[in-house]
């Protein structure tokens, strides 16, 4: 039942590396072939042989209102017909902006670029211009995107220098990363305490690429204190929890305010987009108004700006939608921890708004180290197998978060924790 996969699968991989254009999609943790797909059906996807999934991975986050929604589908028609890009501004820009500005109280100015990676890799050098210092602090299992400085790993002993995780990443440019471990403030401590050269910290501040992860509302603190006393900048990577975790974020659910936001994902419903946001003196630091450089050919795209303005109005306009999403969530959550309590299996669980978790393990893990250390990675990747083959679509690795989005009914959840059910019987 998965053969036009396999030949897709097979030709892809003739004419694109591993067949895939991030590797994440390779299925390689899990195993088997990943299902081309054709079309999205509201909280469905539909692959080349005509496989229907229960998405929860929502193109990683961004489709909060599932697939083909009808108004941002509208938006998006309505405006390719005026051109697809102009390399001039657009209203659109400044209206997207201020519907991000509007709900962080924190927040004067956003700059729009293209992805993730450009918002958290312009943001640090924003940081490192306004407060002339080098190193960056970021913690093990935190993903920031795929630029140099930031795909490091810990070396050895903790707060140490990063060491690049990647070939081509030279070790001169991950120098100035110092890796510490996440919820862990002894560490952090230490790590302010070694070097004066630090010019930001860079957080999840609910991480969900190490699975789901919370950060400690002590840790946040901390992080927030440290940066007071030393000079530095706090970046709060939203990502992922951006406009999901609640209708603010991450920033609605913690007490700490950053002082560079990143967002993505979901403020560009599925088309390319990321931003950086702070407030107006850091922002003027900005090119062209400040000296710290910073562009983009196709960055507030028209196009993308459309779909992203009518998620975010859609998003505050219906009341009480994080809270119901939430309850979904917290559902599904506790339907496979009920079945799996049933079948004897270990399982962890947690959720943030429309953000969800769960980990084959004895006890919750807090920072990455434990993930690895407690998670029973095999049982996992029986399970992503055999949930797939029942038409429900996670994330093919224990490392990633799973997402509600709008479209999914209390009837697709329970027919998931039926399916669960069945699958962790023979797990
Ligand atoms: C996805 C993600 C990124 C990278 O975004 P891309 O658009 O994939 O470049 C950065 N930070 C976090 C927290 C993410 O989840």
């Amino acid at each position: 039942m998965f053969e036009k996969s396999i030949e897709a699968y097979e030709e892809a991989c003739q004419v694109i590396p591993g067949g895939v254009d991030s590797p994440v999609r390779a299925f390689k943790s899990v195993g088997g072939t990943p299902p081309f797909i054709e079309r999205g059906e509201g909280a469905y996807l539909v692959d080349v042989d005509g496989n229907r999934y229960l998405d929860f991975i929502q193109s990683w986050g961004p489709l909060i209102f599932g697939h083909c929604d009808e108004e941002i589908e509208e938006a998006v028609i309505q405006t390719v017909k005026k051109g697809l890009s102009f390399g001039a501004p657009t209203v659109l820009e400044t209206e997207l902006a201020s519907e991000i500005v509007e709900m962080y109280d924190h927040i004067d100015k956003v700059r729009f670029v293209n992805s993730g990676t450009e918002a958290t890799m312009s943001a640090i050098r924003l940081a490192r211009g306004v407060t002339g210092k080098n190193a960056i602090v970021k913690f093990e299992g935190c993903y920031h995107g795929h630029s140099d400085s930031l795909l490091v790993q810990a070396g050895s002993g903790l707060a140490s220098l990063g060491t690049p995780s990647s070939p081509g990443v030279p070790a001169d440019f991950t120098k100035h990363t110092l890796v510490c471990e996440y919820n862990n403030i002894e560490n952090l401590r230490k790590c302010f305490e070694d070097s004066d050269d630090i010019s930001c910290i860079i957080i999840e501040p609910i991480a969900g690429n190490m699975g789901l992860v919370p950060a400690s509302a002590e840790f946040l603190k901390e992080c927030r204190e440290l940066c007071d006393k030393n000079g530095a900048l706090l970046i709060l990577d939203e990502v992922m929890t951006g406009f999901r975790a609640s209708l603010t974020g991450a920033h609605g659910v913690i007490d700490v305010k950053g002082d560079i936001i990143t967002f993505g994902k979901v403020i560009g419903a599925g088309m390319p987009v990321g931003a950086f946001a702070a407030n107006k003196e850091i922002m003027g630091h900005l090119s062209p108004d400040g000296a710290v450089y910073q562009a983009g050919t196709l960055s507030g795209n028209p196009v993308a700006m459309a779909a992203g303005l009518t998620s975010l109005r859609k998003l505050k306009s219906i009341p009480n939608l994080h809270t119901e999403l939430n309850r979904k969530a917290v559902k599904l959550v506790k339907g496979f921890k009920e079945v799996a309590t049933k079948n004897n299996i270990p399982l962890q669980i947690d959720t943030r708004g429309s953000m969800f978790g769960f980990f084959f393990a004895d006890k919750m893990p807090t920072n990455f180290k434990e993930v690895s250390a407690f998670c029973d990675f095999e049982r996992f990747g029986k399970f992503h197998h055999e949930m797939i083959k029942k038409g429900f679509y996670f994330a093919c690795s224990q490392y990633e978060a799973g997402f509600i989005s709008t479209v999914m009914t209390d009837t697709m959840i329970e027919e998931c924790i039926v399916a669960a059910d069945e699958v962790m019987q023979n797990l």
